[in-house]
């Protein structure tokens, strides 16, 4: 049998040169994706792709505030993704509220609800500090310590439990009731779904 362990050294050096991101943007940061993806600094250059399909990527870039309702949406694509799986929230919003700090619909902790490999703190913070946080992702890939994906199963009830304190038990089902019937009338609309 062949023992996966040994090749987790070149696998993870494959993948830190291969990453999709959640095409997903929350907060002003959003505005720093143009300059990273296109010509000036060129995010191509690492292998780095976005991609709109949450099952098929692995990184995850908060860009900025997150509100209750964005939250939601966070989590579900969060959970769609595939292991491993990797988040990095940029702006002082996702960390501590930011300038939001008393304001009731910001979430402060981010990290309460879903893990966050790396951090960039500022406001907001340039292309040059968030590539900075991308190399130290990749390092962290390299080095098999990229490890949120991991605690997030193996601390789900922590999260869960501050996932239902914000939004009631059930929120997920709930959710669920409000979208699926759009999303079939949005089908119908532009014609899919006809028998
Ligand atoms: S940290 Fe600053 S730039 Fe980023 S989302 Fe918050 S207010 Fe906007």
């Amino acid at each position: 049998m062949v023992d996966w362990r040994l090749y987790e050294p070149l696998i993870n050096f494959a993948r830190k040169r291969s990453m999709w991101i959640v095409a997903f943007c929350t907060g002003c940061g959003g505005i720093e994706m143009p300059p990273l993806m296109t010509s000036r600094y060129d995010l191509e250059r690492f292998g780095m792709m976005p991609n709109p399909a949450p099952r098929m990527a692995d990184l995850f870039l908060i860009t900025g505030y997150v509100t209750p309702k964005t939250l939601k949406r966070i989590i579900i694509t969060y959970e769609m993704q595939p292991d491993p799986k990797y988040v990095l929230a940029h702006g002082s919003c996702p960390l501590n509220g930011g300038i939001y700090w008393d304001a009731y619909n910001a979430i402060k902790h981010l990290d309460k609800y879903i893990p966050v490999d790396v951090a960039i703190a500022g406001c907001m913070p340039r292309p040059e500090a968030v590539m900075d946080g991308i190399k130290k992702i990749m390092e962290l890939i390299e080095t098999g310590k990229a490890d949120g994906w991991k605690r997030y199963k193996e601390n789900y009830e922590y999260y869960k439990k501050n996932q239902d304190e914000l939004f009631g038990e059930g929120w997920r089902e709930r959710t669920a009731r409000r979208w699926i019937p759009w999303l079939m009338n949005k089908r119908k609309e532009i014609g899919g779904g006809e028998e």
